[in-house]
């Protein structure tokens, strides 16, 4: 990456009103949670089409599968705290800058950096949560992952005795509606979209960035490799997030006259 290339996008940051940062795996891998698609990522050493929501929904074998595999997913996720990227990102919000994030995370790191929950739309759901599929009662997913680890193989709602799910969105799983219109609707009125940390492969989350681009908004990617929509963005920043994005908000800043 090329210090014109910072340089470039710092100018469109510093112009920019309505940012919506758009958000993936990546942006946590420094913070200690493997991404799905780099070398050594998840699917390196799952196959996905073992935990597909229909197998969820279908088997109790596969059900069982799911939560054995779920610590291993759930501890690193926990234990993980915010880093630097999420951090710039935090201090767009604070800049007065930030439209919303929307994420493809279910780790609750924008939160938890301090990101305004409000302004978070969690496009794949969380993973701090569980819900019963039948009646709809919430759990917390540490409650719920504690039966797990004592010994129950497939917990099942203490009300009503429903399949319980933790509140991720599975492969095969519809998308959340209304966080969906939503994303949609402010990457059509932002007037830069952001993406950090994300392949852009999985859809329709990656359509959120075309439909900012296809409205007329400036698109910066930055990420540690390529992605589909490299060709349609103003500025490709390849890198760390947690290194490239404070550097870029702060020149953003210098460039606007301001200090942070
Ligand atoms: P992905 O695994 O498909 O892609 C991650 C991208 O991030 C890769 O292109 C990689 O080059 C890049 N990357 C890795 N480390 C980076 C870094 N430090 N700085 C900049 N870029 C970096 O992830 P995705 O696009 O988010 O899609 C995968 C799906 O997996 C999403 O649906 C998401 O819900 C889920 N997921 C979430 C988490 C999480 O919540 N932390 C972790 C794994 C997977």
């Amino acid at each position: 990456m090329t210090e014109q290339a910072i340089e470039q996008a710092a100018a469109i940051l510093s112009r920019a009103k309505r940012i919506v940062v758009f958000t993936g795996a990546g942006i946590s891998t420094e913070s200690g949670i493997p991404d799905f698609r780099s070398p050594g990522g998840v699917w390196d050493r799952f196959d996905p089409t073992e935990f597909t929501y229909q197998r969820f929904l279908s088997s109790e074998d596969a059900r069982r599968k799911y939560w054995s595999l779920s610590k291993l997913f759930y501890e690193p996720l926990v234990s993980a705290n915010p880093n630097p990227g999420h951090d710039a990102v935090v201090a767009l919000e604070r800049w007065g800058r930030l439209d919303c994030i929307v994420t493809q995370n279910i780790d609750g790191l924008h939160q938890r950096a301090g990101s305004s929950p409000d302004r978070v739309i969690e496009l794949h759901g969380t993973a701090l949560s569980v819900s019963c599929l039948s009646c709809r009662k919430r759990h917390s997913r540490e409650e719920v992952q504690a039966r797990v680890e004592a010994g129950e193989e497939v917990p099942r709602c203490e009300g009503c005795g429903g399949i319980m799910k933790p509140d991720t969105i599975s492969f095969g799983q519809p998308m959340p509606e209304r966080e969906t219109a939503e994303a949609f609707r402010r990457a059509e009125n932002c007037d830069l979209c952001w993406v950090i940390g994300s392949s852009l492969v999985v859809t329709p989350a990656a359509h959120v960035p075309v439909a900012a681009v296809n409205a007329g908004a400036k698109l910066i990617i930055l990420n540690g490799s390529e992605t589909p929509l490299d060709e349609a963005a103003d500025v490709v920043l390849r890198g760390k997030a947690g290194e490239v994005a404070p550097r870029l908000i702060e020149r953003a800043r210098a460039l606007a006259g301001e200090t942070a």
